[in-house]
């Protein structure tokens, strides 16, 4: 298949969703990190201008490739990392701990983008903070310049079970409003960034304002 027959039944599914709820369209981040760089520029061709990806080096590969993207990070960063990447960081989709709040606050010339990855599920395997550290975690950051908390990140299980993928997403949705409600300078949190190939519907219908696709849209 090619990226834009891919593009276009993920948009018909979107509107689909979009009949059955109030919230506007999710932008879709293209996750390019199973993929050439020449599939990451058929995207580029097929419209999408954002693009996701887990790995320092493809990364850069990618956003070198693809001047005019958007390029979000959405790998756990290592803190002894971060100086390599953060000042080419559109969008930090990992931000789930204090010694990375302290490094980026070193290490970033601007201030960067960040949602805090939350772990939903409770999953043992999963990063992210559990969902009732995320306040206190955001109250923590107030004086750092260099961070603005968006928004809210998550991936949800593999599993099947509609009901349960749908009562993570709309718990995100909610913490999400609780932070905004902080009103704090540097925590605007108005974005959800949750939803991927196998969830991106029902993310949508919960609201996510940022989808992120690799399989199902470059795959
Ligand atoms: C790989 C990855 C995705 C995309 O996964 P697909 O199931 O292939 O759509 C989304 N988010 C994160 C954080 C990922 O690592």
């Amino acid at each position: 298949m090619t990226v834009k027959e891919n593009l276009n039944v993920i948009n018909e599914s979107l509107d689909a969703c979009l009949k059955e709820s109030d919230f506007s369209r999710p932008t879709v981040i293209a996750v390019t990190k199973y993929v050439t760089i020449d599939r990451a520029k058929e995207t580029f061709n097929a419209g999408i201008r954002h693009f996701g990806e887990n790995r320092i080096e493809g990364f850069k590969e990618k956003k070198l490739a693809l001047p005019g993207g958007t390029f979000h990070f959405i790998g756990s960063l290592q803190t002894r990392k971060v100086k390599e990447i953060i000042n080419e960081v559109d969008y930090l989709h990992s931000l789930d701990r204090i010694s990375l709040a302290d490094e980026i606050e070193k290490r970033a010339e601007q201030p960067v983008k960040c949602f805090i990855q939350v772990n939903t599920s409770g999953e043992e395997s999963k990063h992210g903070l559990s969902p009732d550290e995320v306040v206190n975690f955001v109250q923590s950051l107030k004086e750092y310049k260099k961070i603005e908390v968006v928004g809210l990140m998550t991936m949800a299980p593999l599993i099947e079970d509609a009901g349960l993928l749908r009562s993570y997403f709309a718990s995100l949705r909610k913490l999400r409003d609780r932070v905004a409600k902080l009103q704090q300078t540097n925590a605007p949190c108005t974005e959800l960034s949750m939803g991927m190939s196998n969830d991106y519907q029902l993310a949508t219908i919960e609201g996510a304002t940022f989808i992120r696709i690799g399989t199902k849209l470059v795959g």
